[in-house]
């Protein structure tokens, strides 16, 4: 046996190199299996294909896409020389993975030197060149990583699981055959943020990334917190074919943050009902300060100032029309046969005319006159004056709004109200002080009622002692 009678094309035929033969007008003539293994394409499809089609995509070492004169067939026929060892890249249509080939090609010549074939052998390489493996590192990533189809992210089974690395098998407890073909939803359950899952299906739909926090459970129903990030998968040609989902259990950090957020909620809680104590507890404080200068200024059965806070105003009135040159006017209006009336019916009808009086001496004098009830059935004022008006006038018709009192009070019969004025009318000519003033005032009040009560007296020199 010589060795020309070695049967070639049984030897290609079980080659682990690839093989194929064009001819000169580059078709396919012959592919060795595993050239048809390596290349991804029946026979039948590569007979069809020239090298004239751009029906590869190839890329080089530094990812450049090979423009067609660079595809190994077309360079033999435009150079005529062989090609080496050269790496490149097949670029598979479906998914865009890469696989790495070194090719090497020849021009064989008939033997008159007329074109015959280009013979093109080649091995894979894809492991050698990349130098580890990205598939080594998600399957092992404690991470969990899902990838599933992009297509028809809407339908009852989608978007469908492809792959899933062992992480997620070992945390959600199903196997990769009961995951493959499932949806996501597969996680999910009664307590899952509906909200969320629908922001994550809205990116799905937009094909844009995604992270979000979802509460997934495992197989046997544990829930667990995952963050997961999604983001699109594309091809070579910028169409979204995938996702890849990465997630990780967070589950014992949202424990840590809800544990936290439920502790700041409950001081929340305590310091919005202390501070609503503490305005509560003001809003006392002040309305028992109020009550209690109220008190301290205010006669209670009249409810007008009493003799302190009268006494109080006196003063700094009297200084006020002396820097201003007022005149001024003190007067003392005292009810007459008061004891009478107490005497006849009772103290409490007494009471609701010291009250009727009060209120009128309330509405007869102004916001800067001041009134007050000295004690009994006696009631003070002042008022500050032009030095030209004289009082007489005025006082006279405080005293008439009394006496029609009778008029609105039916139980009086025959008591009729009235009172007596004395009053101190001071020239602003020197300064007096409040109680001498009063005690002039007192005298005026004594004259008053010794000429016969219900009338105005109004005095306007200091008596000398
Ligand atoms: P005059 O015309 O001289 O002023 O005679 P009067 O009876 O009004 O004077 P008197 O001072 O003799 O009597 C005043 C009475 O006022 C005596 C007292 O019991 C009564 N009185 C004092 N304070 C009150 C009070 O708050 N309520 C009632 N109902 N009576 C009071
Ligand atoms: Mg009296
Ligand atoms: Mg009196």
């Amino acid at each position: 046996m010589n060795i020309e009678s070695i049967n070639l094309i049984h030897l290609l035929e079980h080659a682990d190199i690839g093989v194929v033969i064009h001819a000169w007008d580059t078709q396919i003539v012959y592919a060795n299996p595993a050239a048809i293994e390596i290349l991804n394409t029946p026979l039948a499809k590569l007979k069809t294909i020239t090298g004239k089609h751009e029906h590869w995509e190839f890329i080089d070492r530094q990812d450049r896409r090979l423009h067609i004169d660079e595809y190994p067939v077309n360079k033999i026929v435009r150079l005529g020389t062989p090609l080496t060892n050269e790496i490149i890249g097949i670029v598979e249509k479906d998914c865009g993975a890469v696989k790495w080939v070194r090719v090497n090609a020849y021009p064989e010549k008939y033997k008159d030197n007329s074109k015959g074939f280009i013979v093109v052998y080649f091995t894979e390489i894809t492991e050698q060149v990349t130098h580890f493996s990205y598939k080594d590192i998600v399957q092992n990533s404690q991470d969990m990583i899902i990838v599933t189809e992009a297509a028809n992210v809407e339908g009852p089974l989608s978007p469908q699981i492809i792959y899933v690395n062992d992480a997620i098998c070992e945390l959600s407890e199903y196997s990769r055959e009961e995951l493959i073909g499932e949806t996501p939803r597969i996680f999910q359950g009664p307590l899952t943020d509906k909200s969320a899952t629908l922001r994550i299906r809205q990116a799905l739909l937009e094909q844009r990334p995604v992270t979000e926090t979802l509460l997934n459970y495992t197989k046997s129903g544990t829930p667990y917190w995952v963050e997961m990030s999604i983001f699109p998968l594309t091809n070579r040609f910028g169409e979204v074919t995938h996702f890849a989902s990465v997630e990780r259990d967070v589950s014992s950090t949202r424990f840590y943050s809800e544990q936290l957020k439920g502790r700041n909620d409950e001081l929340k809680l305590i310091r919005e009902n202390l501070e609503k104590l503490v305005m509560e507890k003001t809003r006392e404080i002040k309305n028992v300060n109020a009550k209690l200068e109220k008190l301290a200024y205010f006669d209670e059965l009249t409810d007008i100032p009493n003799r302190r806070a009268f006494y109080d105003t006196l003063e700094k009135a009297t200084h006020f029309a002396e820097r201003n040159h007022f005149s001024l006017i003190v007067g003392i209006a005292d009810v007459d046969h008061f004891k009478r009336l107490n005497d006849t019916y009772g103290h409490g009808l007494g009471d609701k005319v010291l009250y009727a009086v009060a209120q009128i001496m309330k509405q007869f004098f102004r916001q800067e006159d001041g009134i007050g009830r000295l004690g009994g059935e006696e009631f003070g004022f002042f008022m500050v004056i032009p030095t030209s008006l004289e009082p007489e006038g005025l006082l006279n018709r405080l005293r008439q709004k009394v006496e029609n009192l009778n008029k609105t009070i039916s139980e009086l019969n025959d008591y009729q109200v009235t009172i007596s004025i004395g009053a101190f009318h001071v020239q602003s000519t020197e300064y007096v002080e409040g109680k001498q003033l009063m005690d002039e005032a007192d005298k005026a009040l004594y004259c008053a009622k010794h000429d016969g009560r219900n009338r105005v007296h109004i005095q306007r020199q200091l008596t000398k002692e």
